[in-house]
């Protein structure tokens, strides 16, 4: 039985990483969902929030000397940033520190003390000290070292609350088995079963070495475990605590999405703390796969975090939210490249979706004075074909996929195209006896057109409503229900004006331009220090290799206003080395200075020359800019060249 209820979740995020394209991406595909349930009648709530106690969130503001309350109140305002930056039309944003989420929490844990479902025992874990923090054996280092410092855990033992989750896997495992979509794709539902089949632990669920969380009831040294506290804003935001009529309405329909990190919480630990409450289990939870970039795994190291704000800046809202949901089969791990966007801007918006809508509109103003003319019959193998997308458009994002749902409604603005080349209506116009022809074609352009913007409005809202416009149509695809359509109504509309959905990116002059700007970044970086690095290994400064060399010749490079291009003697070889000190010396007081060289850098190329080492300098700078600079020699300048620093 098909419940009209559907009540969509994203995970609420940690406030303390900052929003990159996976929050976009798990938020855009909700969004989406949410958009194209209501317009298929459905009464939709869709929920997003902020993650904001734990440890990281306690330390990072005691870096700050502000309080962990402060320092969530300012930075969960980037995720709101984003919601609005995507335009995701969520009812609801949900916060941990909120009253009514609190209250829940508390109440809650209360609940399960009293059923012999909560009880006391002793945690012990790997622990790191100066971090305060205990760390799975999951992710510890090598020799048990901490993650995020490599300094050595140790075990630590502390009183702690323990969530009796091992008591009802039987029943969850019962329950997966009659509900094949409680968890999806299939390889994640397979992988749930096989972690539940191998036995769940009972779980910690609360710290004394934390301060900063929810405090658990009647027992305030113990602070709740952020997890258990983080997964009960689902039904803290639907009245769980006090509004029973308002919880019954909407947790039948609740739906989870998430990243497949974070899938056991969802589909193991929630679900037990579930049905220990007595509630009935979600009905789907969907999780996502990972972006890699340019085929690179994401991270704050390799500096290529993708930016959504930067993005949805430079190639605008609707582009990135198609390509998010168009590029990857929703569920598998996917590859962001901005060539890859560039690409299915000009080819699937601009080429396809952008001209089939010139094209007719033009036809309709040039042969019918802006009018869409009527006819007889609209029975087109465009028509039929509408009723047939339709039905494929739905099951795909039943399944939620949005890919496949998206490739049905390509191929149906692929056949208005064709239709076009088919009938060439340019030629109909000139013959009188054709008229009755050239409206049959033009109306079902139109109305193929129409029909197109509601089957994108759900990722593409602002373009849908764009076409609408420019067809003539002042509501907005968003507010209309797909069952109110009909081919054929459009009939006797008149067009408005026209304007361009999508332009066209030179793909020459974008690589062009993109590469000018990374050689600046990197012009910039060259002559960049920055004032303190992490801690390193002896080790660590062991791998870079640096030894004494000799210059022996500069010319200028003619793009770079910084940098000359050096040859430097090794002794064993001569290398060229771009070096950003042109501002300090003239070419003839470089050559024959003895200078130490970095000679295991990866080679860059720096305004069109290849680098292959760097001189190292000392220099005074302000606002990033070296103000002196001065270069390293060895005291004794006949130290043979090559001889190796350390
Ligand atoms: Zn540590």
């Amino acid at each position: 039985m098909d419940s009209k209820v559907f009540y969509i979740t994203t995970p609420i995020y940690y406030v303390n990483d900052i929003p990159h394209i996976g929050h976009a991406y798990t938020t855009t595909a909700c969004d989406a969902i949410a958009r194209y349930k209501r317009m298929k009648g459905y009464e939709v709530k869709f929920l997003t929030g902020t993650d904001e106690h734990g440890q990281k969130i306690q330390t990072a503001a005691e870096a700050k000397g502000i309080s962990p309350q402060e320092l969530v109140d300012r930075i969960h305002l980037k995720f709101r940033e984003l919601c609005t930056l995507l335009n995701a039309s969520n009812d609801d944003f949900i916060r941990t520190t909120e009253e009514r989420h609190i209250k829940t929490v508390q109440a809650i844990f209360a609940k399960l003390i009293e059923q012999g479902d909560i009880y006391k025992g002793t945690y012990s874990g790997y622990y790191c000290i100066p971090d305060e923090t205990y760390v799975p054996e999951s992710s510890m280092g090598p020799n048990k070292t901490c993650p995020d410092c490599g300094r050595p855990l140790t075990i630590m033992e502390e009183e702690s609350y323990f969530f009796r989750a091992s008591k009802y896997v039987p029943q969850l495992i019962e329950y997966y088995e009659k509900h094949a979509k409680a968890v999806m794709p299939r390889i994640r539902y397979n992988e749930i079963m096989s972690f539940l089949k191998s036995g769940v632990r009972d779980q910690s669920v609360s710290r004394t070495t934390l301060k900063w969380g929810i405090p658990v009831p009647g027992d305030e040294k113990h602070v709740i475990y952020v997890w258990f506290d983080a997964l009960i804003n689902y039904a803290s935001a639907v009245g769980w605590l006090d509004d029973p009529e308002k919880f019954a309405h909407w947790w039948p329909g609740v739906r989870h999405m998430v990243g497949k990190d974070i899938i056991r919480f969802h589909c193991v630990i929630w679900p037990l703390m579930l049905i220990a409450l007595g509630v009935s289990l979600p009905t789907e939870v969907f999780a996502h796969g990972w972006w890699t970039v340019d085929g690179e795994k994401m991270s704050k190291t390799r500096g290529n975090v993708v930016d959504p704000f930067k993005m949805v800046k430079e190639y605008g809202l609707d582009p990135f939210r198609y390509f998010l949901l168009r590029e990857v089969p929703f569920g598998n791990d996917g590859d962001f490249s901005e060539l890859a966007l560039v690409g299915r801007i000009n080819s699937d918006l601009a080429n396809d979706l952008g001209n089939l809508l010139n094209r007719t509109l033009q036809m309709i103003r040039s042969y019918r004075g802006g009018i869409v003319p009527s006819c007889g019959e609209y029975d087109s193998e465009l028509c039929t074909m509408s009723a047939n997308i339709l039905e494929r458009v739905d099951s795909a994002m039943n399944e939620y996929a949005f890919d496949e749902a998206l490739k049905a409604v390509w191929e149906f603005i692929g056949r208005a195209n064709k239709f076009i080349d088919e009938t060439m209506p340019w030629k109909l116009a000139k013959d009188e006896s054709q008229s009755a022809r050239l409206d049959f074609v033009l109306l079902n352009l139109y109305e193929a057109l129409r029909l197109s913007a509601l089957l994108v409005a759900p990722v593409m809202p602002d373009t849908a409503k764009r076409i609408w416009t420019q067809l003539g149509i002042n509501s907005a695809p968003v507010e209309t229900q797909y069952d109110s359509f009909k081919w054929g109504n459009g009939a006797g509309n008149t067009i408005g004006e026209s304007e361009v959905l999508f332009p066209r990116i030179d793909i020459e002059a974008w690589k062009k331009a993109k590469e000018e700007k990374k050689l600046q970044e990197e012009a910039a970086k060259a002559t960049a220090t920055i004032e303190h690095e992490p801690e390193i290994s002896i080790d660590d400064f062991k791998t870079v290799e640096m030894r004494v060399a000799r210059i022996t010749k500069c010319e200028e490079i003619p793009r770079s206003k910084k940098l000359y291009k050096l040859e430097v003697d090794l002794g064993y070889e001569k290398r060229t080395v771009c070096s950003g000190i042109k501002a300090f010396f003239t070419p003839d007081e470089l050559v024959g200075k003895t200078v130490i060289l970095v000679t295991n850098l990866k080679p860059v190329k720096l305004c069109g020359v290849e680098s292959n080492g760097m001189i190292l300098a000392a220099s005074v700078k302000k606002d990033g800019v070296s103000e002196s600079l001065t270069l390293l020699k060895p005291e004794d300048e006949n130290m043979p060249l090559g001889s190796r620093v350390s």
